[in-house]
């Protein structure tokens, strides 16, 4: 058994933790989001096809949060944990 590390910022681990919360992601419950460049909004990659040349690419969320960004009309607004005052 492998403890997961706790780095959650630098690039290499960027594909693992959730986009919005910083949170590593658990593998059995992380999803991801297809996010549009021109629009700035992510969308279901199962429910919205979004075209390649204006697909930034797939970012990984955990469940709760790619709930809410979806039920915000897809925006992305971060909530560090402990950043803000
Ligand atoms: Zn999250």
């Amino acid at each position: 058994m492998t403890a997961p590390r706790v780095a959650a910022h630098s690039m290499s681990d960027a594909a693992r933790a959730c986009e919005r919360c910083g949170d590593l992601l658990d593998p059995k419950t992380k999803v991801y989001l297809e996010l549009n460049c021109y629009t700035g909004i992510y969308t279901d990659p199962d429910k919205v096809t979004v075209p390649g040349n204006e697909s930034q690419g797939l970012f990984w969320f955990g469940r709760a949060c790619a709930k809410r960004v979806l039920a915000s009309g897809g925006c992305n607004i971060r909530t560090p944990k402990g950043g803000a005052r």
